[in-house]
């Protein structure tokens, strides 16, 4: 099923912190690189605010190597907007900065989180991105994604069968050791089984694509 060069895609999912993107879409990000096609984490900031037990001063060296660690088990790259964990700053030069780096990967796919998550920093990354992409002249198909327990009111319009890749989307989100991811994880999986029984598969991740985006070939 591996796809040429000449039709590879180039795929981003941006998230508030190292293993957001991974907690909503790592499945579906397997899936992609399976197929050949090119993938970003794009972290608004490095963790900098928790890393459990360690020291403060040290949480943006191990949460950006948690998510390099994430990124090699699925095969991705991982970049990151530099920002700061929990002081996400939303104004004309960071909506400017933070376009410059999506224009920069050129993609032809943004998955970004939910705009009303409860996180500021998800919040704070979804309007970024949705600034980007209508200053871009929405060149890029655009798509939200959820994470548990900061996901609320959210009615998917796409799903993606990951049951064939659970075990990698599993080490992916358990690369972020210092978030604790017994914490978490299990509430993930229950929102992939029940999209998934909604959809059909053993476990589903779920998206919304923005209503004006051009559609995009999921996998
Ligand atoms: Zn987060």
């Amino acid at each position: 099923m591996a796809q040429s060069s000449a039709t590879a895609l180039k795929i981003v999912v941006a998230g508030g912190h190292p293993g957001d993107p991974e907690c909503g879409s790592a499945g579906t990000v397997a899936r992609y690189t399976e197929l050949g096609h090119k993938v970003v984490l794009l972290y608004l900031n490095r963790g900098e605010g928790f890393c459990g037990g360690a020291k403060l001063d040290r949480c943006a060296d191990i949460r950006t190597a948690e998510a390099r660690k994430a990124c090699q088990i699925l095969r991705a790259r991982a970049a990151f907007a530099d920002q700061y964990d929990g002081r996400a700053i939303v104004d004309a030069s960071h909506y400017d900065a933070f376009a410059r780096v999506l224009a920069a990967e050129s993609p032809d796919v943004v998955f970004t989180q939910w705009p009303i998550d409860s996180h500021r920093d998800h919040r704070a990354v979804s309007m970024l991105t949705l600034d980007a992409w209508l200053k871009s002249g929405k060149a890029f198909a655009l798509y939200y994604y959820e994470v548990a327990e900061d996901t609320t009111m959210f009615s998917p319009s796409d799903y993606v069968d990951i049951s064939p890749v659970e075990s990698r989307r599993r080490a992916a989100c358990y690369a972020h050791v210092s978030q604790q991811p017994d914490k978490w994880y299990p509430k993930q999986v229950e929102i992939t089984r029940s999209r998934g029984a909604e959809s059909g598969y053993p476990q589903a991740e779920a998206f919304l694509r923005h209503r004006e985006s051009k559609g995009a070939l999921l996998p």
